[in-house]
């Protein structure tokens, strides 16, 4: 049996009161059967973590640094983000590849440097929406898991599948199209290791919102989701949870 999770991006959102306010809320409603990892900015992950900490909810990180230590200023490392009580890390997200120009490569190595460190990475891919009219939406999507598949193919991650057309546009992709790649993606994974394919969580991310989310969480290879804007209201970041229950 997979792993169901819906996983709130609080992006550069938010303020100390509102985790305070959130994090007891979430925790109350968090059900083991189906995760809820919170992402908040960095400055909020420790007292996150510590309201969270008699919960099964899970704090998350929205990036992380691909080394372990060093002179990284302004950078924070992945056994810091174990050291302060978090599960996840997001990495790849399209805003950090396009604004911080962050290579497949990058990705991969962010992701190797978490799950040396205990925290399950969850790695973002998607096409832009010049890619997906020119017809290549698998093209880039088997570019971008490729180097994951090879470094780290039998190591915990989840995966989100996220259109970069549909983050923050208020366009989500249909059900339909939403399940379409994900169903390519189950079978990238299971060319490299069936078991992997039935084990990797997959998450659809792109303006999922509470009247959409049960028609996308019902479709068959769609395991949770990856949530930015909706996440940042907590009645409804529980309204989809609980679509996903
Ligand atoms: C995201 O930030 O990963 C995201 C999916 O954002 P939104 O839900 O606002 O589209």
């Amino acid at each position: 049996m997979r792993r169901k999770l819906v996983v709130a991006n609080w992006k550069m959102y938010g303020s100390l009161m509102q985790c305070r306010e959130a994090v007891p809320t979430l925790a109350k409603a968090v059900d083991p059967a189906v995760e809820l990892v919170l992402c908040p900015p960095a400055p909020y992950l420790g007292t996150a973590s510590d309201l969270a900490s008699a919960s099964a909810l899970h704090i998350g990180a929205q990036d992380v640094a691909a080394q372990k230590e060093g002179a990284f200023t302004g950078e924070w490392a992945a056994p810091m983000l174990a050291d302060v009580g978090c599960r996840y890390a997001i990495v790849g997200h399209s805003e950090r590849r396009q604004r911080h120009a962050e290579s497949d490569a990058d990705v991969v190595a962010k992701a190797g440097s978490c799950v040396e460190a205990g925290i399950i990475p969850i790695v973002c891919i998607g096409e832009t929406e010049q890619e997906r009219l020119a017809g290549q939406t698998e093209a880039v999507l088997a570019r971008q898991l490729g180097p994951l598949l090879e470094a780290r193919g039998r190591a915990d991650f989840v995966l989100a599948y996220e259109p970069v057309w549909a983050i923050g546009t208020g366009r989500s992709a249909t059900p339909e199209m939403a399940q379409e790649v994900h169903a390519f993606l189950r079978q990238r994974l299971a060319q490299v290791d069936a078991a992997l394919a039935e084990k990797v969580p997959l998450l659809y991310g792109g303006s999922v919102k509470p009247d959409n989310s049960a028609a996308l969480f019902a479709m068959p290879d769609i395991d949770g989701g990856l949530i930015g804007s909706a996440s940042l209201q907590t009645e409804s970041l529980l309204a989809i949870y609980r679509a996903m229950q």
